[in-house]
């Protein structure tokens, strides 16, 4: 186990032309506090929970005090941002403490959001507010624990600052970690500024550190785009499956590695509506639910194109194809498992279809309904009520669920079983907007930090049915006004 001060650091980003990054130290917050440390990041790094104790824990994870080994840095990225090209983003409030290095040889990038103002944080204060703090620290791992490719959140801290943004909140800082953060913008602001010699060394170092068994490969950066279009398209078919929404699928939000990045105005659907929009400055819809594979594709093209001095045509033109191949065999897959199905049979995707426009006319909560069907009894109808309950037309569902039942008994599925196995498929606890709210209404209000610990607990094993939870799987009260999230956080 490791204390603050021999976790081992390196900083290969350092090592890479100067162009690439700006070296800068965080701008710490008067008074830092701990308002949340999850021990499961930090056995990532084998650093002792025990840390977290000492008040330098804070200290360090606010900037105030520098690790020994690290030099802090900010990258330079560029992105398309809802379809239109912007030559320079880069890390604007978000600072790379450096790696940590594990005996096991694993690495870890430290990087410190809301750290203050960078070379990139154009007209921004470089400072992130404890809402959404929370709200990227519990969905982190509330996906990983879903089973799905994402950065993972270290801990939260805050302190005496006030960070205006409609209205004045308290400023806090995320530490969050991922072999790696390097974006497919980070490929197109050397595509678009013309350094194709830094592409290739961007490439270069993404393969060595990222993708070794590419190193010697002869066409090695045609498979790197490869295996980024696959990673992709499995990420999407995750977030398709489990109704999760990003609400800004930029390129430069898009990770080199497909995990699941830059959490906003994400959320998770209750109602099921293939039109749902979660950002609320996405007026146009670019970014719904039922768009994001499309998106998927749009952005596989945008790297893609970044990528192509160093690629031939034939091999770019194949990235998105593989992509849409990817993603859509995965959600198949998916969807398979969720309805409790083994074998695949012809007609599978249309009893998915059909279950989804039953669900999306009777607004049914996408992931309860999926969690109750686990209970479905192919010899007693009657016992069916509480899932048919969740339908306005029952006659409509009955008809599916006539058609649901043929389809078990021609794999001859057992009910039993495929309970136990649809319970691990679907999640009987999600990161509900309404829940997050909780979390961080005692927190900005009373500093309060106790629901956000008891979010990570609980969405840390979404499968099991943990006693007196029963309020973390109910959808928002209808009568209560909607919560809403956007780009400005
Ligand atoms: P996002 O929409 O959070 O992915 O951010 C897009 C770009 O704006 C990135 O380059 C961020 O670093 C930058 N940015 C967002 N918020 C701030 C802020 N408060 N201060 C400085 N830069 C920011
Ligand atoms: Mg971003």
């Amino acid at each position: 186990m490791q204390t603050l001060e021999t976790l081992s650091f390196d900083n290969s980003y350092t090592r890479l032309p100067e162009g690439f990054f700006q070296r800068v130290r965080p701008t710490p917050f008067p008074n830092p506090h701990l308002v949340s440390v999850n021990p499961a990041a930090a056995e990532l790094i084998h650093l002792d929970p025990n840390e977290a104790k000492r008040p330098e824990f804070a200290e360090y994870f606010c900037g105030a005090k520098l690790f020994p080994g690290s030099d802090p840095l900010a990258t330079l990225y560029s992105g398309h941002q809802f379809g239109h090209y912007v030559p320079q983003l880069g890390d604007g409030r978000a600072i790379l403490l450096g790696e940590v290095r594990t005996d096991e040889g694993e690495t870890w990038e430290l990087q410190l959001k809301g750290a203050g103002l960078t070379r990139f944080s154009r007209d921004g204060d470089g400072r992130a507010i404890l809402r959404s703090t929370i709200r990227e620290y519990l969905c982190g791992e509330a996906m990983h624990a879903l089973g799905i490719s994402t950065t993972r959140s270290l801990c939260i801290v805050s302190g005496e600052e006030i960070v205006w943004r409609e209205t004045p909140e308290p400023g806090a800082m995320l530490l969050r970690m991922a072999p790696s953060h390097v974006r497919f913008g980070t490929f197109e602001v050397f595509f678009y500024r013309g350094q194709h010699e830094n592409l290739k060394i961007l490439a270069d170092y993404v393969i060595q550190h990222h993708y070794p068994h590419l190193v010697d490969v002869e066409n090695r950066y045609a498979r790197l785009l490869h295996e980024v279009a696959v990673r992709t398209g499995e990420m999407i078919a995750q977030w398709q499956a489990v109704g999760w929404s990003h609400g800004v699928m930029n390129t430069d939000n898009m990770s080199i590695l497909g995990l699941t990045i830059d959490y906003g105005p994400y959320g998770f659907m209750e109602a099921f509506h293939p039109g749902f929009v979660c950002n609320h400055s996405d007026h146009r819809g670019r970014y719904s639910f039922q768009h994001q594979p499309d998106i998927g594709y749009w952005n596989i093209r945008a790297l893609a194109k970044a990528m192509s001095p160093l690629i031939e045509q034939a091999e770019i033109q194949a990235a998105p194809e593989l992509y849409e191949k990817t993603m859509l065999e995965k959600y198949a897959g998916l969807m398979q498992e969720k309805l409790g199905l083994i074998e695949t049979h012809t007609g599978d995707d249309k009893l998915v279809t059909d279950l989804l426009n039953l669900m999306d006319s009777s607004r049914t909560d996408y992931t309860n309904l999926f969690r109750s069907l686990s209970k479905f009894q192919q010899e007693s109808p009657n016992g069916n009520s509480t899932i048919r309950d969740q339908f306005l037309h029952r006659e409509a569902f009955d008809d599916w669920t006539a058609r649901y039942r043929d389809r078990l008994q021609a794999e001859k599925s057992r009910d039993r079983e495929r309970q136990i196995r649809m319970n691990q498929s679907n999640p009987k606890y999600i990161l509900r907007n309404h829940l997050a709210q909780k979390a961080i209404e005692q927190a900005t209000r009373h500093k309060d930090y106790a629901e956000i610990d008891r979010l990570l607990n609980l969405l840390n094993d979404p499968f099991t049915e943990q006693p007196g939870m029963e309020a973390y799987a109910i959808p928002q009260d209808s009568d209560s006004s909607p919560i809403i999230v956007s780009c400005s956080s």
